[in-house]
């Protein structure tokens, strides 16, 4: 298994402005498995995405990669884990403006320490795979939404994670982009070994990963490969995705 999630925990605000939003939240994600993390929005899936990628931690349960237990890393370890082996592709593409795509795929790498001229080399590469080759050596402003994305995605998969975590890789754009980046992105995972946890609040989208997860109530809910009879708690928040995902 690659990565477990065993009845994580997470409320964010204390007292009375206190939320809980993850409460219990359990999933497995096999080797080579591509996931779509679905549920409404406020549902916790941004705040799931953080903790498996060690970017947050949660309060309570545990997060295992790799059959090890995150919490006994210490903050170096975790680091160089997240740095290492996990690639995670953010809503609004968090690209560093003053530095050219080929730059900003470089970097992360650098951070692993991979040495200056290997990881400019492996950026090219990689952006070349997206059809970006031409855009190199642009700024993230000189480029569309679609290209900015595409060069965040690039930028998660060029030191070739082990787990790639996308939160909503495609929800900034038009629809036109949307399937063309989500399918260049779903290209480049499957039929590697790397595992995928991709949250998409798109049905048709979702449909086209292994497997479908929904956040609800704070759990998570086995929605089965695409087409399958969805099993889901009857609650409001559960009838609304079962009725939007069939
Ligand atoms: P989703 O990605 O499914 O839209 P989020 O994980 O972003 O959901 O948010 C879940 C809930 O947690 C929302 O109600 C949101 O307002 C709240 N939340 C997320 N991060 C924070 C934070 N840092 N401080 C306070 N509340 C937060
Ligand atoms: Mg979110």
């Amino acid at each position: 298994m690659m990565l477990k999630l065993k009845n994580l925990g997470k409320s964010f605000g204390r007292g009375e402005s206190e939320i809980s939003v993850l409460d219990g939240a359990s999933l497995e994600i096999g080797r080579g498995e591509i996931v779509a993390l679905v549920g409404p929005s406020g549902s916790g899936k941004s705040t799931l995405l953080y903790i498996a990628g060690l970017l947050d931690k949660a309060d309570s349960g545990e997060v295992i990669w790799d059959g090890s237990d995150c919490a006994r890393l210490s903050d170096g370890e975790r680091t160089k884990l997240r740095c290492s082996r996990i690639g995670f592709v953010y809503q609004n593409h968090n690209l560093f403006a003053d530095f050219t795509a080929l730059e900003n795929v470089a970097l992360p790498m650098m951070v692993a320490g991979i040495a200056k001229a290997r990881a400019l080399e492996n950026s090219a590469a990689m952006l070349a795979k997206m059809g970006l080759a031409h855009r190199s050596c642009h700024r993230p402003a000189e480029l569309s939404g679609g290209e900015q994305q595409r060069v965040a995605i690039a930028r998660a998969l060029a030191n070739s994670p082990a787990l790639l975590l996308a939160d909503e890789p495609t929800g900034n754009l038009d629809p036109y982009n949307s399937e063309a980046v989500f399918s260049e992105l779903l290209k480049l995972v499957s039929g590697t070994k790397m595992s995928a946890l991709i949250a998409t609040h798109n049905p048709i989208l979702a449909a086209r990963m292994h497997r479908r997860v929904a956040l609800v109530d704070g759990r998570l809910v086995d929605m089965g490969a695409p087409g399958a009879a969805a099993v889901l708690k009857k609650s409001p928040a559960g009838k609304k995705i079962f009725e939007s995902f069939g």
